[in-house]
């Protein structure tokens, strides 16, 4: 018997001997830079003639990896190889798959921090942030692995004499999964895995900037056991692949983490029944937030500047639970600002993921840099900039941490997603305001409030409407099996990952009832 679920533990990097781990994990996975990667359609390597580049954000001339990029026409014979090995691994029993799992959670375990080092060149992710999703990866697996177990066993409702009635969690079928690049290795692998461990089986398109680490995902589901065909790996353009796997009609599913307006067209497209096509698509999407930090007037500043200097600017604000609005009562709105920038100028270091020292790294990549930029060039002439405003040194792709004071609440930089190291801080006249202007947001994803106020504190529980709120605490890092992570609103499906009831989204209830 398997023992209770428990977070994997985070590594402290405070220590001597953690670091030079971390160091040797970094040169060794350094020498293998620059590889080839195939596609992958029912256990068989393909290459396509066509690359996709995976740099390194920080060092845009350091090749992470080539990938062979999909076409359109590879799409089908994925659908075939999925569908094909579907018939099969539906009948595999539940403690079969999430024994598949709990495999890949101990080959992760046991490969932490070379994974972790994986994404520290491809996404110049800071050390602490890399490995801490590696540690979200085995979460997910420990959490779905035992989940499967669970839904098992049938369920029963009320019952009736004259009749045996059992109903049944079933599989649904061929599913798409389009992750995110901010966090390739964790969401990439509870995306895929979550509906694998129901019995679905899957085509993973990896992000087009994080298809390496997604590639050694691949390989680990492999390695633990998960037969050929039943994940399936397929990079490629969104445009092409990825339209044409959400269209495809013998997909029966599409679960998607990304942006606003793929999520609202993937959402669109899998709406319309296709020719020979014999369900209704189902999809889970999570998409971005504008998640807002409330500070009360009794708030604990010291504590409240912190939450907010670590949501906006951890892994430079590129997480879709990041703060991005400080909205701030007006009593104690001078301190906070000057609080607020007072500890990012102390504490946030921008610098290369690989240094070890940096909180801001490098964005992602030359487009999102321009847009980030741009923004804050709007953000000059929407409000007052008090820190930052600038590309920071480097030769990535690097901002510096960047807040705007006094910017009104319908503001582009106060309700646009910028998923980057900018902060847009916001003055309320009292809390009554401050939530009204928290809740105006068409996103609904995460949102902290700072306050002493228990009658405030139990409003913001029933009245913020966020997926993930937090009382007196920072916006990011939600626990998976504790808090799982899943908008309200425009963020989403509320397809909670690491929740109470995700493998059910991948599922259907079918009822038996055998008269006596
Ligand atoms: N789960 C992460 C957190 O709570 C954010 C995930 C995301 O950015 O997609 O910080």
């Amino acid at each position: 018997m398997r023992g209770p679920f428990q977070n994997e533990p985070a590594l402290d990097f405070s220590l001597p001997e953690n670091r030079a781990a971390m160091r040797a994990a970094l040169e060794q996975v350094k020498s293998q830079l620059g590889q080839r990667y195939p596609i992958v359609i029912g256990g068989e390597r393909r290459e396509t003639g066509e690359w996709i580049r995976s740099v390194n954000p920080g060092h845009p001339d350091q090749v992470v990896g080539l990938v062979a990029k999909a076409r359109a026409a590879d799409v089908e014979d994925a659908v075939a190889a999925a569908e094909a090995a579907y018939q099969e691994w539906r009948r595999m029993p539940a403690s079969g798959r999430a024994s598949v799992l709990f495999r890949m959670a101990a080959i992760i375990r046991r490969r932490k921090l070379e994974l972790a080092a994986w994404m520290v060149y491809e996404l110049d992710k800071p050390w602490d942030e890399a490995e801490g999703e590696v540690c979200e990866a085995i979460d997910f697996l420990e959490w779905y692995g035992r989940q499967a177990l669970e839904l098992a066993q049938p369920v029963q409702l009320s019952h009736i004499p004259e009749e045996a009635v059992q109903l049944y969690w079933v599989p649904l079928g061929v599913g798409v999964i389009i992750p995110p690049w901010n966090f390739p290795c964790a969401i990439l692998t509870g995306m895929t895995m979550g509906p694998v461990a129901a019995g679905n089986t899957a085509i993973v398109k990896p992000a087009s900037n994080t298809p390496v680490i997604g590639y050694k995902m691949f390989e680990i589901m492999e390695e633990a056991g998960v037969p050929a065909g039943v994940v399936n790996f397929l990079p490629g353009s969104g445009a092409e692949v990825g339209d044409a796997l959400v269209d495809h009609p013998r997909v029966r599913f599409v679960n998607f983490t990304g942006s606003k307006d793929v999520g609202v067209r993937i959402y669109e497209r899998a709406a319309r029944v296709q020719p020979g096509q014999r369900w209704l698509k189902r999809v889970a999407a999570e998409m971005g937030g504008k998640d807002a930090i409330i500070v009360d007037a009794d708030a604990d500043l010291a504590d409240a500047a912190q939450g907010i200097v670590a949501s906006a600017f951890g892994f430079s604000g590129q997480k879709c639970s990041a703060c991005s609005r400080a909205i701030v009562h007006a009593d104690v709105y001078d301190e906070i600002v000057e609080r607020v920038v007072a500890l990012t100028r102390e504490t946030v270091k921008v610098g290369s993921g690989e240094s070890g020292e940096a909180t801001v790294c490098a964005v992602v990549d030359e487009k999102q840099y321009r847009t980030i930029l741009n923004y804050i060039e709007i953000g000059k002439q929407e409000g007052r900039l008090v820190l930052g405003g600038e590309p920071a040194e480097g030769p990535g792709y690097y901002i510096q941490p960047t807040i705007f004071a006094d910017v009104p609440a319908d503001a582009r930089i106060a309700c646009e997603e910028i998923f980057g190291p900018v902060l847009a801080i916001v003055k309320a006249k009292d809390f009554d305001e401050a939530l009204a202007i928290a809740n105006a947001s068409e996103y609904g994803l995460t949102g902290s409030v700072y306050s002493r106020n228990r009658a405030h504190l139990e409003r913001a529980r029933f009245e913020f409407e966020v997926g993930n709120l937090y009382l007196n605490r920072k916006c990011t890092a939600a626990l998976q099996g504790v808090h799982g992570f899943g908008g309200m609103k425009l963020s989403g499906t509320n397809t909670r990952a690491g929740g109470p009831d995700y493998l059910q989204h991948f599922m259907e209830l079918k009822s038996v009832g055998e008269r006596l």
